[in-house]
């Protein structure tokens, strides 16, 4: 493990690192309280062994900066003291110490001492990395790794906004695919799952890291392009459309349907937009399907609808 022994004075300083070092540890040294706090910013110490009285910052303000940082990583702090009294300890323990350990410090405790931290710091550690992969699980679809739905809703009310205060256009596409149930039927589950992954894939491939590509539902897909305005979104829309119908399927040629609607004139919110681009797509299917439509370009049908889902043929 990598520990940090903050420590001013020299002959401690030198015991604690040789004997953190033959027990297998990587140990950096500070010889003050603010050396050791710029040292901890770079971020890769978990375990601080810290002496109480230092110049500059003390063992104490040091504890008390490291618990002020908020949400970062945790680090364990064992704090060095020569002091013995209820108060002490209790102040240190106030400021945020996890253990003890008095000097001057006896090899075998430090070493059982420095095993309980590693102990905890790795639980810490399994913990982060198991609330990064649930965050990641939230908010990405199962079967194509695209973003979910709910991410993207989330995505588009901030994008929305931001477009809307700052003056920058956002562009909205909505993809449905075609005679997709006939697909399903005719070729089983299996193959529409690899459909569905496989031309996610090309999504994926066709536009800006910033883009934010979801599956929105079953088969349907959708694109949120931040400052990109009408003409540029029509003509990506219609490289996805194109890179699709021409796209070496396995069973049977596939198409897409899109919708494009961009913010400006009476599309100010995001619900606003998302409707305009679920109108669009709704015109698409029903003048022919494999097309797209932006929502600026055409006549609305004088339909009310929620999603295009329930259109058939
Ligand atoms: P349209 O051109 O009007 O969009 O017709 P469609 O058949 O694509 O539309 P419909 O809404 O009738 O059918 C959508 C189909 O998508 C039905 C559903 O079984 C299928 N589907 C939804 N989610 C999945 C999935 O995760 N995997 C597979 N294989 N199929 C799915
Ligand atoms: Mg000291
Ligand atoms: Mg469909
Ligand atoms: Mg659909």
């Amino acid at each position: 493990m990598k520990i940090l022994v903050a420590e001013d004075e020299s002959t401690p300083a030198l015991f604690l690192r040789r004997t953190l070092e033959r027990l297998g540890h990587d140990v950096v040294v500070a010889l003050d309280g603010m050396k050791a706090w710029e040292l901890l910013q770079q971020g890769e110490l978990r375990l601080v062994i810290t002496d109480w009285m230092m110049p500059g910052l003390d063992g104490l303000e040091l504890c008390r900066k490291i618990r002020g940082q908020g949400d970062s990583a945790y680090t364990y702090i064992i704090l060095l003291t020569a002091r013995e009294g209820l108060q002490d300890r209790l102040a240190g323990l106030n400021a945020g110490a996890d253990d003890f350990l008095s000097k001057p410090t006896d090899p075998a405790e430090l070493a059982a001492r420095v095993a309980i931290a590693g102990r905890i710091v790795a639980m810490q550690e399994e913990l982060e990395r198991k609330n990064l992969q649930l965050a990641e699980l939230a908010t990405t679809d199962g079967l194509t790794g695209l973003k979910n739905r709910r991410c993207f809703n989330e995505n588009l009310i901030t994008a929305c906004s931001f477009a809307v205060r700052y003056g920058y256009p956002l562009s909205l596409v909505m993809i449905d695919v075609d005679h997709f149930k006939s697909l399903n039927d005719s070729f089983g589950h299996p193959a529409g799952d690899s459909v569905l992954a496989t031309l996610a894939g090309i999504l994926r491939s066709e536009t800006r890291d910033h883009d934010i590509v979801a599956r929105y539902g079953g088969e349907e897909f959708a694109i949120l392009l931040p400052a990109t305005a009408a003409a540029e979104a029509s003509l990506l829309a219609e490289r996805l459309r194109s890179l699709t119908t021409s796209y070496p399927w396995p069973q049977r040629p596939i198409t897409v349907s899109v919708g494009v609607a961009t913010t400006g004139g009476d599309l100010a919110t995001w619900s606003e937009l998302l409707e305009a681009a679920d109108r669009a797509l709704y015109h698409s299917k029903r003048s022919g399907r494999d097309r797209i439509t932006h929502h600026d370009s055409f006549t609305q049908d004088v339909v009310s609808h929620s999603t295009c889902d329930s259109l058939k043929a």
